[in-house]
């Protein structure tokens, strides 16, 4: 844990009992604060008071003597409309701030120059976060990650010389964070999302590029229009940036060619290469791991050490995770992908021979943005509430069979993919859906997938 020193004596008002608004009130407590807790859920509040918080209802508080406001991520700050304690503390002239400010104070304080790597990006953010953070374990480093990938921030080690710190930072987070300065700041991709809760593209376009815009390193994936202008503001700054691409047309920086990284001026230096890396198969992943090769670099690792940690990555749960085989098939858990968007990405990343699990809770938009793949398709196997519209969009177009469970659909599709003129089938479980109609969330869709295919004749589990 990190104790937040730098709020000694004051009083600190909390918003938002998750997982990190509990470890900052721990922090900031440690650390000689006097902290007052609150949560629009009464269960919340309960569990703070368990745990020996003092909770006052905020609205309640005499706010003149109060030094900030500490919001957790998920409440809204600006859109659609800000949360009633920033009104409050914003009426009161309170500053408002999230835990990785507290942690950016507290790292000028102890170590200014410890490595501090930031990601973020519409996509791909977890899987460079945790990719960087297995390299750099892997080269002896002393590692601690976390952020929106997990861990609070404040949870974890304290700064300290020669620490590196590697952290997923989603852009409620960084809204929150007024003096993020990383020494090495990772915007990978931007596409429109999340625009409810920052109002326009530009906004959230904004807000990602205040990541980049202070690091003392930038890199930044320029292979869509925001990201590139954004690299083109920081060039005019004067910025050192690394523009990562899997384009033809990048002048200098991180250039990937098929699964060959190279580090590109005018001619290209091969840095790494992804071949047989079943945790990092696709372009998206392409770019992912570009980006943690260059973040590696400058932290000085070199090029061999780099190649171990690629190769060694064991991949995310739920993202195109290779779970093991089966006789000459392997098993792919994708449940993360809760939409079309993210299904494409996995069935890019296999030419043919997909045995394709799907269904669930369906997405407005279905999956006809898929139709392009579908000759990549052997058979699919629908299940929930969206199988008899995806039956309609692949009638007469891919072999399919409406399994209702996720259980019925693994055993056909083992049964038929055992049975294929294919050299190495894919059982994919690449939903297209969310997952509430049959089960609480994606991470257990996912681990489901992952145990029946523990049961089936014949599996292996990866290794
Ligand atoms: P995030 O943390 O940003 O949500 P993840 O690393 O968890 O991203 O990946 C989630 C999904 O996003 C993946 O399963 C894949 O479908 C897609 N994805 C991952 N990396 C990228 C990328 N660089 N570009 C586009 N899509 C990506």
């Amino acid at each position: 844990m990190t104790p937040a020193e730098t709020f000694r004596g004051k009083r600190v008002a909390l918003f938002g009992l998750g997982g990190s608004g509990m470890a900052t009130a721990a922090s900031l407590k440690a650390g000689g604060a006097e902290v007052i807790v609150w949560d629009d859920a009464e269960k919340a509040i309960a569990k703070a008071k368990d745990a020996g918080f003092e909770a006052i209802d905020l609205r309640q508080l005499d706010w003149s003597g109060v030094a900030a406001l500490v919001l957790a991520p998920g409440v809204p700050l600006t859109h659609p409309e800000p949360h009633w304690s920033v009104k409050l503390a914003q009426k009161a002239g309170v500053e408002i701030i999230g835990d990785i400010e507290i942690f950016a104070r507290e790292r000028q304080r102890l170590a200014p120059d410890a490595p501090f790597v930031a990601i973020t990006g519409t996509n791909g953010k977890s899987t460079t976060t945790a990719l960087i953070a297995h390299i750099l374990k892997q080269a002896g480093k002393d590692v601690q990650m976390g952020g929106n990938i997990g861990t609070p921030i404040l949870a974890l080690d304290p700064p300290a010389a020669g620490r590196i710190h590697v952290i997923e930072m989603s852009s409620y987070q960084i809204d929150l964070t007024p003096l993020l300065q990383p020494s090495i700041g990772i915007l990978l991709n931007l596409s429109p999302d999340h625009i409810d809760r920052h109002g326009t593209m530009e906004n959230y376009a904004g807000v990602k590029a205040r990541l980049v815009k202070f690091a003392d390193r930038a890199i930044i994936g320029v292979d869509d229009d925001f990201c590139e202008a954004i690299a083109v503001r920081g060039d005019h700054s004067g910025k050192p940036i690394v523009r990562v691409s899997l384009k033809e047309t990048l002048g200098a920086g991180i250039h990937v060619r098929g699964r060959e990284i190279f580090a590109w001026r005018g001619h290209g230096r091969k840095l790494a290469d992804l071949s047989g890396i079943g945790s990092l198969r696709g372009d998206h992943n392409a770019q992912n791991a570009a980006a943690a090769v260059a973040a590696c670099m400058s932290l000085g690792l070199d090029e061999a050490t780099i190649q171990k940690g690629l190769s060694s990555f064991p991949g995310l749960a739920h993202r195109m995770e290779q779970v093991g085989r089966v006789g000459k098939a392997i098993l792919v858990n994708d449940s993360k992908a809760t939409n079309a968007d993210s299904t494409e990405k996995a069935l890019l990343s296999f030419e043919k021979g997909i045995f394709w699990i799907l269904g669930g809770k369906p997405k407005e938009g279905g999956i006809s943005a898929l139709e392009p793949y579908f000759p990549r398709i052997a058979k699919a196997y629908l299940i929930g509430e969206a199988a008899p519209a995806f039956a309609l969009t692949l009638a007469g177009k891919v072999p399919h069979v409406q399994s209702g469970t996720l259980q019925k659909a693994l055993e056909s599709a083992a049964s038929d993919a055992a049975n294929a003129d294919f050299d190495e089938p894919v059982i994919l479980l690449s939903p297209s859906c969310a997952s509430f109609d049959q089960f609480p969330n994606f991470e257990v869709r996912g681990d489901t997938f992952r145990e029946l295919a523990s049961g089936l004749k014949g599996f292996k589990p990866a290794s």
